[in-house]
């Protein structure tokens, strides 16, 4: 694809890191236009004959687009719980079926998914992926490519390989995905933290890191890659605004071939929640269009930074795994067309492609929903998660007394108090604080406005055994109690680039995911509500499932 009306990417071939010059195109690249055409007989390659895959057909039933509501319901109640119950039931599911050979022409085939195929994918799934880029993204330089990977957890891996040689060093938040790290460590590359505030990475310390390093002090090269998750942040929930990026994109374009490349890690893009409001002050949110949909996730709310990257240095990792399943495995990127064709080499020799199998059931699926009908998928996805992040805040106005630390101004963290009338949380916390300390906040956290998690600021401070155990120990003592009392958390040192210093001091953390929480959380219906629900249930022997769930909440 191309914006003939805009620049190509500037050369950033100065990036490459050994592995990726080093290398070679497959000598039989020539030969494969002739892949696919249907006058050819196939000698060349060690194909499998398809007539030989036992699948004949494979086929799948999924929800339409519009399977779930896209405004939220504002106040999760009784009946919501029990719609949430029954919402499988009675679904129309759209068909899909990929026979071996299709009977209609434009239908996808088995017996060429299921065949040794292109490492970019399947090229109408590099269609439908264009048209997603294209139209929501808008990168600002004409000759961007898109190219599958298996999730953005190999995405990452390959882009640090094409960029980083042994010894480099990397940039990251000073919180930050461990997966991100452990997949560099090893690899001899060195993850460089930027302190954070409520929106991510700050664009002045970045720069102030930058201009003074010296490489004879730090004993590493200059950081050239930059590690971000814009949108959602993991574990942070921090989301950047468009300001901050475009600082950070001039930082990264400012230091001449001292230059940084971009790599956004953004699988929570479409579950941008927006502003959270107590339960009280809730109205319905009015119903959107699609075109309203798009633009708030581009305008009001931040952008992606690619559509500020006008010189093609931003790699973008795309996933399917929090839009439609992480078990699909599928994923692409978007970069400048020189990084595309060293990560497609590097890919014709570590995962090939993606399973044909999701290929093929992605692809059908997005086919039969068109664009429309996905961007529709996200805005009921977007109003589901929106639903699971105000019950999960909810839930801390019935433990905590929650004051914002700035009244009045939206966005700004709360203090969360402890509440004399909550005596879950009295048990829990009332012991490990004196009546003085309890007067001042217990825990903090921003309400996240994107993504699915909630970074709980413990005060340690006043932690009787803090002085004693440490951060570490005590973050690690404080989620297995909770585990133990039925909830897993992580502790906050497991999202530290910096996991072997000695960092004992400042407030401890615990990740929270609310994307798995639902109403039944909070709502604990009266025996005599269950007994109603199982009676209503009972009358159909479709709804064996939801009796067994009652008596399970019961
Ligand atoms: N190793 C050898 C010796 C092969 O012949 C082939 C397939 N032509 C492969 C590896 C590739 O295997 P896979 O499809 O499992 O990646
Ligand atoms: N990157 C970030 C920031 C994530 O939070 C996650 C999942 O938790 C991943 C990557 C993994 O993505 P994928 O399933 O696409 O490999």
């Amino acid at each position: 694809p191309c914006h003939k009306n805009l620049p190509d990417a500037i050369d950033l071939s100065h990036h490459l890191s050994k592995v990726a010059r080093a290398r070679e195109v497959s000598p039989l690249k020539g030969l494969q236009k002739y892949l696919g055409r249907k006058d050819i007989i196939m000698l060349a390659g060690g194909l499998p004959h398809p007539d030989l895959f036992p699948f004949e057909d494979v086929s799948a039933s999924v929800y339409p687009p519009n399977a779930f509501p896209s405004n939220n319901s504002t106040k999760p109640s009784f009946f919501s719980w029990i719609t949430s119950l029954f919402s499988h039931k009675g679904q129309t599911w759209e068909k899909l079926k990929i026979r071996r050979y299709a009977k209609e022409t434009g239908d996808l085939n088995l017996a060429q998914l299921l065949q040794y195929g292109l490492s970019s994918g399947l090229p109408d799934l590099q269609k439908l992926l264009q048209e997603i880029v294209e139209r929501i993204y808008q990168p600002a330089y004409g000759n961007w490519k898109v190219l599958i990977h298996t999730g953005n957890t190999d995405g990452w891996a390959k882009a640090i390989m094409t960029l980083c040689d042994p010894g480099d060093t990397f940039l990251t938040s000073e919180w930050t995905y461990p997966s991100a790290i452990s997949a560099a460590t090893p690899l001899g590359f060195k993850a460089v933290p930027i302190p954070m505030d409520n929106e991510g990475e700050r664009s002045d310390a970045l720069l102030v890191l930058l201009s003074t390093w010296d490489e004879n002090v730090r004993g590493a090269p200059r950081p050239r890659v930059m590690y971000t998750v814009p949108i959602g942040q993991n574990p942070t929930g921090a989301t950047m605004h468009l300001e901050r990026k475009k600082e950070i994109y001039d930082i990264c374009v400012k230091f001449g071939s001292l230059d940084v490349i971009i790599v956004e890690d953004d699988p929570y893009f479409f579950l941008q929640e927006g502003l959270y409001t107590p339960r009280q002050d809730r109205v319905m949110h009015k119903d959107v269009s699609n075109e309203a949909f798009l633009a708030s996730l581009c305008s009001e709310l931040p952008q992606p930074p690619i559509s500020i990257d006008y010189q093609g240095r931003v790699l973008r990792l795309d996933s399917f795994s929090k839009t439609i399943a992480p078990g699909s495995r599928l994923g692409w990127f978007t970069c400048n067309a020189l990084f595309a064709e060293r990560l497609e080499r590097q890919s014709e020799t570590s995962t090939q492609a993606p399973s044909g199998f999701t290929q093929g059931l992605l692809t059908a699926l997005l086919l039969n929903w068109k664009f429309d009908g996905y961007v529709r998928w996200l805005r009921g996805l977007r109003a589901q998660y929106t639903e699971r992040r105000d019950l999960c805040i909810d839930l801390f106005h019935e433990f905590f007394e929650l004051q914002e630390q700035s009244p009045g101004v939206k966005g700004t963290p709360y203090n969360g108090y402890l509440k004399s009338r909550s005596p879950e949380a009295l048990n829990y916390w009332a012991e490990k604080f004196d009546d003085e300390v309890k007067q001042r906040p217990v825990i903090s956290f921003v309400p996240p406005t994107s993504g699915m998690f909630l970074w709980l600021q413990i005060n340690f401070d006043d932690h009787p055994s803090f002085n004693r155990l440490g951060r570490r120990a005590l973050e690690n003592r404080i989620c297995t109690e909770f585990a133990e009392a039925g909830v897993l958390v992580g502790p906050g040192f497991i999202f530290s680039p910096r996991l072997s210093d000695s960092e004992e001091d400042g407030p401890g953390h615990v990740r929270l995911s609310f994307s798995n929480a639902d109403v039944r959380v909070q709502f604990r219906p009266s025996r005599e509500e269950c007994l109603f629900v199982a009676e209503l249930a009972s009358e159909s022997e479709r709804y064996q499932d939801v009796v067994s769930q009652i008596k399970f909440i019961v």
